[in-house]
């Protein structure tokens, strides 16, 4: 069959399922996007906009265990596990704990970079296809410190960084207020970063992508994947709350709600997830020059069309219970510490926030391979922190992988298959 007969599915409209959508367009493929809800409107819509092909630093690192319980006791800190669903996500804590020892972190950090070193110019092309490019600026990015010894802690970070080729401008105090007046004194080091481009609105370019695809004579149905077909290993259609889509192969990109699809295919796959919040604030008096990283609070500036949003924070408390909008507050005190001059006129009006559930695995890599039972089903999920920087290449290998090509990148560090206790799967040794 030529790949302008094969029809593919695309379970999820967030930045994966559009990216692949439109890639496996440019193969020749005829897709059908899947999804209950508009396009753009889970993780991909209020993240905080940065494709940092520079983000290689896993999330669990050497000694971080250290710094867990000072961060767990303040409520001002960048993480929290809700009480209730300690048990739940205990088993993906401990994997978590266990990927953070030294010789993983550089495997991680290697293959994170094959997957996100070249997302500037991927969804640069992405998104002049989709007439979008006005919505990418390619700036940089700036991380700041308070102190010598902030910065030296996170030493382990950086050298990750460099080993993977990543260039660094290091700002002592007067070049860093050189840099960016708005940034309060109190911060005397930064770090800035050339490579890395950011987005001004990731719930647009998410939907001018998903528009492109439908002008390509692209499908979209509004409905929830249920399960997969599967007869001798061969795949004919998604089950959906609406009916059955037939299709010859299917990419599962339903970011943190992948893991039911997953199973259903007999994977099981420690997928979590770490909730996240930011807050926009549409006068903000001040704005950031580029996308800022406070690092030792752990969040995100970023200067968006709408105007500027602070993301960040990490909370454990699954996919069901409500937001704690306590987290989101925290972020405004802290930009206000990051920016002096930051206000809003009309706070109660012009200040919205937003939780979203980010894709979570404990050893900080996307799953990216066939499933065990069906080889033409493929995920393509658990991006974490990293789905806007990592969906363009992870469109490039399902496109690969859907072709029958040699993947343009060693996926073998993505496959599903590294979680299951008895060695690899057939099917994953399958272009
Ligand atoms: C505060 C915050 C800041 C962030 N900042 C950045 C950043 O600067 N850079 C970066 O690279 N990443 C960032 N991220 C991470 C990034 O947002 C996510 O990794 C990314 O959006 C995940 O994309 P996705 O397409 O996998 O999932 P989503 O965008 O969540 O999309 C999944 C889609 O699947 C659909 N779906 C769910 N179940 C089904 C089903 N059964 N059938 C069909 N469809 C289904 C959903 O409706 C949804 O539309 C941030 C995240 C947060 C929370």
């Amino acid at each position: 069959m030529s790949s302008s007969d094969k029809h593919v599915g695309v379970i999820g409209a967030g930045v994966v399922g559009v990216c692949t959508a439109l890639m496996l367009q440019r193969r020749g493929f005829k897709v059908t996007i899947i999804d209950p809800n508009p396009p753009g409107e889970g993780a991909s819509f209020g993240n905080a906009g940065c494709f940092n092909g520079s983000s290689v630093v896993p999330m669990s690192m050497p000694g971080m265990i250290k710094n867990v319980p000072s961060w767990l006791l303040d409520p001002m800190g960048p993480l929290a596990v809700r009480f209730n669903y300690l048990p739940n996500i205990t088993p993906w804590l401990v994997r978590f704990l266990l990927a953070g020892k030294r010789a993983k972190v550089w495997e991680q950090a290697q293959a994170l970079r094959s997957l996100i070193g070249s997302t500037v110019p991927l969804i640069k092309s992405l998104a002049e296809e989709a007439g979008a490019e006005h919505l990418l600026r390619h700036e940089g990015h700036l991380y700041v410190y308070r102190s010598d010894s902030a910065l030296a802690k996170d030493r382990g970070g950086w050298e990750l960084r460099n080993a993977n080729g990543v260039s660094t401008q290091l700002l002592n105090a007067d070049e860093l207020y050189e840099f960016d007046p708005n940034i309060s004194r109190a911060y005397t080091k930064g770090l800035l970063i050339a490579e890395n481009s950011h987005t001004t609105n990731p719930y647009e370019l998410v939907n001018a992508i998903f528009r492109k695809v439908l002008e390509n004579g692209g499908r979209f149905v509004s409905a929830r994947a249920t399960g997969f077909i599967v007869n001798d290993a061969t795949l004919s259609g998604v089950e959906t709350t609406s009916g059955t889509v037939s299709v010859d192969a299917a990419v599962v990109a339903a970011g943190a709600y992948s893991k039911p699809l997953a199973e259903a295919l007999g994977d099981n796959i420690p997928l979590d997830t770490e909730r996240g919040y930011h807050i926009l604030i549409r006068d903000p008096h001040v704005v950031p020059r580029i996308p800022t990283t406070d690092a030792e609070g752990k969040f995100i500036a970023t200067p968006m069309d709408t105007g500027l949003r602070i993301g960040g924070t990490v909370e454990f408390a699954g996919l069901q219970a409500p937001p704690n909008w306590k987290r989101a507050d925290v972020l405004y005190t802290h930009a206000r510490n990051l920016f002096p001059g930051l206000s809003s006129t009309r706070p109660e009006k012009n200040i919205t926030k937003w939780m979203g559930f980010r894709p979570s695995i404990p050893d900080s890599l996307p799953v990216i391979g066939r499933s065990r039972r069906c080889q033409h089903v493929i995920y393509a999920f658990g991006h974490g922190h990293l789905g806007m920087t990592g969906a363009p290449m992870t469109a490039m290998l399902v496109s690969d992988l859907v072709s029958g090509e040699k993947p343009t990148i060693d996926i073998a560090p993505f496959s599903p298959a590294r979680f299951a206790l008895f060695g690899g799967i057939q099917s994953h040794q399958m272009y």
